[in-house]
């Protein structure tokens, strides 16, 4: 069996993912989504943009004649050509297990290896902007494979991440035993009659082609994993003490869990009454609620305020605010709109005279993104403090106070689920905060509008879930304590 890279990386994001890549009904896979195919071209512009900075040497093989791709590649390593991309190096592992490693690039450095008076060196052109673990264990892994071949043993590898500081070297003093040790467990892991047990996480999960299988079995077992709050550390602790059903949880004693590892005394008591709220199917107050004069109210003008943004060019394109006149009875949405980037200082100044119309009204958002991104503006336009702080106090994070204060029977406290639990539908039933990152992207290279206005009726749903999220905890608040909030 061939062991790659691609499956070591896998196997450290999720060991089921591994197994099922190898042993599963490849037919019960999702067909890969738009986000997928974002990343992937994401990818390959940077391969692209890499590759323009030197003169490479690729061998020529049809892809899954490996033996014939490590010819080509020996012979490449042979003459002593400056940088090799996708180059082909196999190794015999355990018996049945054969190592193939195709990295990035191979970079030639001087040095004494069985080809002369050079060797080379392996490169991972990787899309992530930090130099993750698992990065450095893929490059670990090319470069003992490597150094089979070359019968020397480079002491670095390098990882060429999507920074200004591109080039990471990676110590494989360090990592060369810690890659050893996943390999055998990866080893292990495939030769179990069964997949390891499913363990749904959103940002592991949600770009794997099993999704709905695993999804569809932790639905069915009433998985511990979909619990906020739940992280594989704290599954592996409830699962020592046979913990593992919404009952057990929601029965336990916070004594019980709040000195073990990833608890403590405040989230022990808040996961077990997570667990009662999911059983019972109802929201339930925490242990320790927000004190009431903190808790939100209901003002005569409120504004709901949503950003729309795109990382990659560090560009907050659209910044959408939804007026809602109490006495008035009416709503107004405002959607500031750059259809260019250079278009984002005017934006942020339309979003300033907007809010400064209301000057007493409270600024409703979900999650801190778009208080953390009012003074990251403020301060690239060089906006007065005097313009920008009496703004920011009228700031009100939704999420915030919900999160402190009560427990959803939902699988996740993001706007998505909370607002959908209260019964609001987006129009746009497939769109996401990053499906729009790529409508942007299209919208950029395509010129077509309707992208935008995709876009726009998004930003103003999330304006508009917020406000329906508000409200809701408002009355709550006013039902659980009594409250005349005025
Ligand atoms: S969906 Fe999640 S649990 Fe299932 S294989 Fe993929 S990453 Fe693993």
């Amino acid at each position: 069996m061939l062991i790659n890279a691609e499956l070591l990386l896998q196997y450290q994001r999720c060991k089921r993912r591994t197994f099922l890549d190898i042993h599963g009904d490849k037919s019960q896979r999702d067909a890969p989504n738009e986000l997928l195919q974002k990343l992937q071209q994401d990818k390959i512009a940077h391969h692209l943009s890499t590759l323009a900075k030197v003169t490479y040497h690729q061998p020529d093989y049809s892809y899954g004649n490996w033996e014939a791709a490590e010819a080509a590649t020996l012979e490449l390593m042979q003459r002593g050509v400056e940088y090799i991309y996708k180059g082909v190096l196999l190794a015999n592992y355990f018996e049945g297990y054969t190592l193939l490693s195709r990295p990035d690039l191979l970079v030639k450095r001087p040095g004494k290896s069985c080809f002369g008076d050079w060797m080379y060196v392996p490169a991972s052109i990787e899309l992530g902007k930090r130099p993750k673990q698992e990065y450095q264990v893929v490059a670990a892994f090319h470069a003992q494979v490597l150094a089979a071949i070359q019968d020397f043993a480079p002491e670095t590898a390098w990882l060429i991440l999507r920074t200004k500081d591109r080039n990471y070297p990676v110590d494989l003093l360090k990592w060369t035993p810690r890659m050893q040790q996943i390999l055998e467990e990866f080893i292990q892991v495939l030769e179990l009659p069964n997949p390891p047990e499913v363990f749904i996480s959103r940002q592991k999960c949600n770009l794997c082609h099993w999704y709905s299988q695993c999804y569809a079995i932790a639905q069915s077992e009433k998985h511990l994993s979909l619990l906020p709050g739940v992280t594989p550390l704290r599954y592996t602790q409830l699962q020592d003490l046979a913990i593992t059903t919404l009952e057990s949880l929601a029965n336990t004693s916070p004594s019980t869990l709040e000195n073990l590892l990833g608890f403590d005394s405040e989230v022990a008591p808040k996961l077990i009454v997570q667990a009662q709220s999911a059983l019972e199917r109802r929201p339930l107050i925490l242990p320790y609620p927000l004190p009431t004069e903190d808790i939100t109210f209901t003002a005569p003008i409120e504004l709901y305020f949503d950003i729309e943004a795109q990382p990659d060019l560090d560009l907050n394109y659209l910044l959408g605010v939804l007026v809602v006149d109490r006495l008035a009875n009416t709503e107004q949405f405002y959607s500031f709109l750059a259809d260019k980037p250079e278009d984002e200082e005017l934006v942020w100044q339309q979003f300033l005279d907007l809010v400064w119309q209301y000057p007493e009204a409270p600024i409703y958002h979900f999650c801190v993104y778009e208080f953390d991104t009012v003074k990251r503006l403020a301060r690239l336009y060089n906006t007065p403090s005097s313009l920008v702080r009496p703004v920011l106090s009228r700031f009100v994070d939704v999420y915030e106070q919900l999160t402190q204060s009560v427990a959803l029977p939902v699988e996740s406290y993001a706007l998505k689920a909370i607002a959908r639990w209260l019964g609001f539908e987006w129009h746009e039933k497939e769109a996401s905060g990053a499906k729009c990152i790529y409508w942007y992207d299209q919208w950029l290279e395509t010129g077509d509008r309707s992208l935008l206005e995709i876009i726009q009726s998004y930003n103003e749903d999330d304006c508009r879930a917020t406000l329906t999220v508000k409200n809701w905890l408002v009355k709550f608040f006013q039902d659980e304590y009594g409250l005349r909030l005025a």
